[in-house]
């Protein structure tokens, strides 16, 4: 709090547009921590909420169900990876983690089998509740806790020109046997600063989990429902999940709300007379009826044609654009999946504690564009309704860092 600039205090927002206290607006260019999908304050979201705050705001969830939870399910499975069966409810990207990672544990307790390893890559982020930062990165967020999380096997990010080195680390961990399971953010890992690559060697990995019988989870927390170009990161891959994770964009940025998903295989582990098989977890506000009328309301905006059409020229915009910042001066890398679009610049101080990072911050709040750089890159979600008008702003702004940086 000390070092912290004051917040910025925000009273509307429509579309991409976000408006300040103080009369100053902003484009909403991280689609607010990469939730939003159709602008902020949706009509048809809104509409949609208001009347199921009318009818039902809450129910337990434990003896009880309600159309918008059924609903939503049936959406869901409708549009995710093949073989996804059940839907389990809970709060958030971190609490869909958490349900993961019981799901695969327990499953071979369950089948009297207990497996102890799980393996991630070493640069994800799978979100900040104990589970979660066990299967995260190790760094500076996570540093106080360190000791209390539990081991995890760690591979290296199969960035491209290093998919050989990836491939040998989970085969060697694969055949040492008692691994649960393989948690992964599928193409791209957002919190490690966008970081992609291949569907080829994710499918490499996931073969290796087939043949070694390890149980595969995609945290598709961040690149769900479009952001990368397909519905899910995972329709891009030959070799499906049996367990995948949900969130922020699920209700179109609206609420919180948090799904994990399994097959039959996963599911019928638990499918018991003895209730010791039971999955015991459950919040207070499971399948909260209002954040799942939110989820169908998003879901129907996500798959009507003028979506599809949005998403299309997000792609090609940021195409032309990879082509044009690509050839200036100071820019290391430039990244793109989907609608995710990354730049990375040249820079010796990559942390996300370095002065970079809030002199880029700062340049674009002047802008009038809110771009939160991950250290020294900086990386556009937009949400799909951002007009070209809007998204040529933004590539100015980045255009604006550049010059920024190569005059220094
Ligand atoms: C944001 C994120 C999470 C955590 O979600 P929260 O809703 O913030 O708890 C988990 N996994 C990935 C890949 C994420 O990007």
């Amino acid at each position: 709090m000390k070092t912290a600039a004051l917040p910025i205090a925000i009273v509307r927002g429509e579309g991409a547009l976000l408006y300040a206290e103080d009369g100053k607006e902003y484009i909403d260019a991280v689609a607010s921590w990469w939730v939003n999908l159709h602008g902020h304050a949706h009509p048809h979201i809104a509409e949609k909420v208001a009347k199921q705050l009318q009818t039902l705001e809450h129910v337990i969830f434990a003896g009880f169900t309600h159309a918008p939870a059924v609903e939503l399910a049936e959406g869901l499975l409708k549009i995710l990876p093949e073989g996804q069966s059940k839907v389990f409810y809970s709060d958030n990207g971190s609490t869909a983690v958490e349900v993961a990672l019981k799901m695969a544990i327990q499953y071979w307790k369950n089948l009297g089998k207990p497996k102890k390893k799980i393996i991630a890559f070493r640069d994800s982020y799978h979100g900040d509740t104990f589970g979660a930062m066990a299967v995260s990165s190790r760094s500076a967020f996570t540093a106080p806790f360190w000791s209390y999380l539990f081991d995890v096997e760690f591979i290296d990010v199969p960035v491209a020109g290093h998919e050989a080195e990836t491939i040998t680390q989970l085969q060697t961990i694969a055949k040492s046997g008692d691994v649960a399971a393989f948690i992964y953010e599928p193409l791209v890992l957002g919190t490690a600063g966008m970081v992609m690559y291949s569907s080829e060697v994710l499918d490499n990995l996931l073969e290796i989990c087939q043949q070694h019988n390890i149980l595969t989870i995609a945290d598709e927390v961040m690149t769900g429902f479009g952001r990368t170009g397909k519905l899910f990161a995972s329709h891009y891959l030959k070799y499906k999940p049996d367990m995948v994770c949900l969130s922020k964009g699920i209700t179109g940025g609206t609420m919180a709300l948090g799904v994990t998903t399994c097959n039959s295989r996963i599911y019928d582990a638990f499918l018991n007379d003895d209730k010791n098989k039971t999955l015991f977890h459950g919040h207070s506000y499971t399948a909260n009826p209002v954040a799942c009328a939110a989820g169908i309301a998003s879901l129907e905006l996500l798959l009507s044609p003028e979506t599809k059409q949005s998403l299309e020229s997000i792609v090609a915009l940021h195409n032309n654009f990879t082509l044009e910042i690509k050839q200036l001066a100071g820019i290391k890398d430039v990244r793109q999946r989907g609608t995710i679009l990354a730049v990375e610049f040249e820079d010796t101080s990559t942390s996300y504690f370095s002065n970079l990072r809030d002199t880029l911050y700062n340049y674009a709040l002047g802008q009038g564009v809110i771009l939160r750089p991950l250290g020294n890159i900086i990386y556009i979600i937009p949400p799909y309704c951002i007009t070209e008008a809007q998204l040529t702003k933004v590539y100015q702004t980045i255009k604006g860092m550049q010059l920024l940086l190569t005059e220094k």
